[in-house]
């Protein structure tokens, strides 16, 4: 497994795996290693990715101020050891002044549907996050991209801008991964502790009783949404940041009678924040 420090030696890597004729995978990430991270991993294996490299970097520009950017976890010798174990050829480990170096001054804006829900509430992130992923594309020059459905609006984001700056990438959307009780994995669950972790699963258990009313026949947005809102309301170590449902594909508010929905909810629950969704069809 080759480590690459710099964008110049991303690029040199990427160059050759090309000319041999390697399809490439690329997994961004920011590191903190869980299930849900590997089984990106994974899916880029069965998109026919022979050179896979995962990339590992704790963003700044996604951070607002006052947010977790400083105690964000990090644990670079276990993550390596897990993308060993996980097969993939290559980990891309850029500094933030390899990325950012002095004077640097270009943003990449998706101006659509980057607006509403978690672009709303952490203004800038997405900006941070188009901008990133632009230049981790650009190093990395990949076939195939891959990221969670966990981070869905990012999901979206990121298909805007592979399609509309054309990128030539395609871009693979991977299911949520949960712990055995419901809670989607993420980085920022080593935040929750004691009775934490516990009043974290009112936001899988809201997204899964919306899912239990769909089944049952209920097809009123409004509903469904307010089930999952609910779940959320009624934790008292939760704080609510929002609750809504979306169409699947662009992401637009829908009210009324759906054929299909998503359902997006936010909340802080003692020092973390988390996000959770679920697409009933
Ligand atoms: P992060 O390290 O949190 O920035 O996430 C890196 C990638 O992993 C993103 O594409 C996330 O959407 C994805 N991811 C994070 N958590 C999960 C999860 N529980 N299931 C599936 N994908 C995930």
């Amino acid at each position: 497994m080759k480590l690459l420090r710099t964008p110049a030696e991303m690029r040199a890597w990427s160059d050759a795996r090309r000319s041999a004729g390697a399809r490439i995978g690329l997994v961004p990430t920011m590191g903190y290693l869980h299930k849900g991270h590997i089984s990106l991993v994974r899916v880029a294996g069965s998109q026919g990715c022979d050179a896979i490299v995962a990339s590992i970097f704790v963003n700044p520009t996604q951070f607002s101020p006052g947010e977790d950017y400083e105690k964000y976890p990090r644990d670079e010798a276990r993550d390596l050891a897990t993308l060993e174990a996980a097969g993939v050829s290559a980990v891309y480990l850029p500094g933030v002044g390899d990325m950012y170096p002095p004077g640097y001054e270009t943003y990449v804006d998706v101006v659509g549907v980057s607006q509403g829900l978690c672009g709303a509430r952490r203004p800038g992130h997405f900006r941070g996050v188009a901008t990133v992923v632009a230049k981790l594309f650009l190093a990395a020059k990949p076939h195939v991209a891959v990221f969670g459905e966990k981070d869905y609006q990012q999901l979206a984001v990121l298909r805007a801008l592979a399609r509309d700056l054309d990128f030539g990438i395609e871009i693979v959307g991977a299911p949520i991964v949960r712990e055995d009780d419901g809670l989607a994995m993420s980085s920022r669950n080593a935040y929750l502790k004691g009775e934490d972790r516990t009043a974290a699963l009112c936001l899988s258990r809201g997204l899964f009783r919306a899912k239990a009313l769909f089944d049952g026949g209920e097809r009123d947005a409004g509903a469904l949404v307010a089930a999952a809102r609910r779940e959320i309301e009624q934790e008292p170590r939760a704080v609510l940041d929002y609750a809504e449902g979306r169409d699947p594909e662009t992401l637009a508010p829908v009210n009324g009678k759906i054929a299909a929905i998503t359902i997006l909810v936010a909340a802080k629950v003692g020092p973390a924040r988390l996000i959770d969704n679920v697409t009933l069809k």
